[in-house]
This record gives structure tokens, sequence and C-alpha cells, in this order.
């Protein structure tokens, strides 16, 4: 596979998502980085959405619930080069019935090189780096020229 630049701008797409036993945690975290998030496009799954956007009052795209598909669409965003970030704190203690949508989120994270948070630690790492409000060149596959070399 070749790989080819993007850019991810100053202002970025980030999802939030949560596993119910660490929502209260993400929540707590946006309260305490609302400023620094609001100037950005924020994505959710459904229930996380839902529980951000009445404790923080941040402007969120509610995308559907996790288990219904909502990791799924997140992952299809990934893919369009429509995101720049995902933090995604998922339940490492307890297991999910939609985990092959889990690993496949996570997977497609990897696949387009996009900065995944998926604890505490790691999304400050994220909020407080220096490229965190600047634009970003990224490495992703380089598609358009896959399909072309099997013209
Ligand atoms: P939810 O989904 O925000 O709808 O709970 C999260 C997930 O499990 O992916």
């Amino acid at each position: 596979m070749h790989y080819k630049n993007i850019n991810s701008s100053a202002k970025k797409s980030i999802a939030l998502v949560a596993h119910d036993n660490m929502k209260q945690e993400l929540v707590k975290w946006c309260q305490f980085y609302k400023e620094k998030l609001s100037p950005h496009n924020l994505y959710a799954t459904g229930t996380t959405g839902l529980l951000l956007t009445k404790q923080t009052q941040l402007s969120i795209t509610k995308l559907i619930s996790g288990p219904l598909g909502g990791d799924q669409q997140i992952g299809a965003l990934i893919t369009e080069s429509k995101l720049d970030m995902l933090v995604f704190f998922w339940d490492p203690l307890e297991a999910q019935p939609h985990d092959p949508d889990v690993k496949a989120l996570l997977r497609l994270a990897a696949v387009w090189n996009i900065p995944v948070a998926c604890n505490l630690s790691s999304a400050e790492f994220l909020i407080n780096s220096s490229l965190f409000d600047k634009s970003y060149e990224r490495s992703v596959p380089d598609y358009e020229r896959y399909l072309a070399e099997r013209r």
C-alpha cells in the first residue's frame, strides 16, 4: 500500500465514545476541558452524546448508540477522512455485546492513522499536545493510487 499525506485542520473533528462504566470519567474529562473542546467539531455515539450534551452543554453531533451501530458510523467517518481524533474510553473489565464493532473501530483508527485515546492518561496527553489546536499532516493509505494501479 502506498501512502499520502492529508491535512488535519486546526479545527479538529473529534469522536467521543465511552462504554457504560466509563461514561462518568469521560463526562468529567469533557467538563474539565470544555473550553478546549468547544471550538472543535464533536461527534459521539448516542448514549454518550446524550449524557455529554446534558452534563457539559457542549454542542455534539450524535450518532446512533454504539451497540446499535454507532461505532460503525464512527468507523465510516474515519474512512472518509472526516474525523481527526478518537477518544474512546472502552471498558477493559466488562464484555460488550458489540465487541466486533469495537475492534473494527479501533482497527480503522489504526489503518487511517488517527490519534486515539483509550483511557484518561492518553486523553490528557492528546488534549495537552501542542498539535491539538494546530493543523497536522498525517499519512493515510493512498486509495486513489491503489485503484489507479488496478485499472
Ligand atoms: P453509547 O455507545 O454511547 O450509545 O453507549 C458507546 C459504545 O458502546 O460504543
